[in-house]
């Protein structure tokens, strides 16, 4: 796919999303997107294997994680890694659970997945869909700045028969930001009905089981299946939730491997994420790249 039919048919991407406030992308229309965004065969496959580096989620005994924060910044058309600082999610960003509210640190994202360049491509592809299109804002997030702020997660949600692994233990909530994009990276011993994702009406209680959810304010179900099966939504227009992960064989764990991309405005005082919201680069783990600049401009007009 030349770069040319790739922007258009991100642009189509992105019409769907300012359409219905989400958008699902097959890995097989992923795949030569991100190639014509610079995306290499060989770092494709790398990407499928990322996954065996993770470690103890800080408090999730059935997760292996990692994370790092990357800025994309419209006016320079760059994208860069930053510095490391706590995570933190609220109640009040409709984020229920036992470690609302709580600090938590992850073990950092590597150089084995920031210079990955269908990561990179990732990164880029979301910002393509997403910058200036008009959403429902969130309270004391900035949107005078320019700047997007992205928190990376590369997640395996691990199911043994002692453990169930919960991609969503939280039940029906929101990520406290503005934009989610969730990309499948692969499974191991997962059953077919593992893991859907379930889009549901700002109006469903925080905290409701995917299988307790009013069916009437159900807005949306879909199933990451293949490598690079991708989500987006607008993050304070939907609530969302994930049934668990499911063992084939109770002999061998079942394993989800998945990137999470958070992607929010900068936080202004009076925000939970306000004192962990630097935008210094990593003085240990630079990375840096472009932005291609190839929007048509009528595209950018909702
Ligand atoms: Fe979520």
């Amino acid at each position: 796919m030349k770069l040319e039919s790739a922007m258009s048919t991100v642009m189509d991407v992105r019409s769907a999303y300012i359409r219905t406030r989400w958008a699902f992308v097959d890995g097989a229309g992923m795949v030569p997107l991100l190639s014509s965004l610079g995306a290499t065969d060989e770092d494709f496959e790398r990407l499928k294997l990322v996954s065996d580096q993770l470690e103890s989620d800080p408090t999730l005994p059935f997760r292996r994680s990692r994370n790092g924060r990357f800025c994309l910044d419209p006016k320079t058309r760059r994208g860069y890694r930053l510095e490391p600082q706590p995570f933190v999610l609220s109640r009040e960003e409709d984020f229920v659970r036992h470690d609302s509210e709580t600090l938590r640190r992850f073990v950092e994202v590597q150089d084995d997945l920031q210079h990955n360049t269908a990561l990179q491509a990732l990164l880029v592809f979301q910002f393509l869909v997403v910058n200036d299109v008009d959403i429902a804002r969130r309270p004391r997030l900035d949107y005078d700045r320019a700047e997007w702020i992205c928190t990376l997660f590369n997640l395996r949600t691990v199911t043994t028969p002692g453990l169930l692994g919960e991609p969503a233990l939280e039940g029906v909530h929101s990520d406290g930001v503005d934009h989610t994009m969730t990309t499948f990276l692969g499974s191991r011993n997962m059953t077919g009905d593992s893991a859907a994702t379930f889009l549901h009406d700002m109006a469903e209680v925080n905290g409701n089981r995917w299988n307790e959810a009013d069916p009437a304010l159900v807005r949306g179900r879909v199933q990451h299946r293949d490598f690079l099966d991708t989500l987006l939504l607008v993050d304070h227009e939907y609530k969302h939730s994930v049934s668990p992960v499911h063992q084939i064989d109770d002999a061998e764990p079942a394993l989800r491997d998945m990137l999470i991309f958070f992607t929010r405005k900068p936080a202004e005082q009076g925000h939970v994420s306000f004192r962990y919201d630097s935008v210094a680069p990593h003085r240990t783990l630079p990375l840096s790249f472009d932005i291609p600049a190839a929007v048509p401009a009528i595209a950018l007009v909702n």
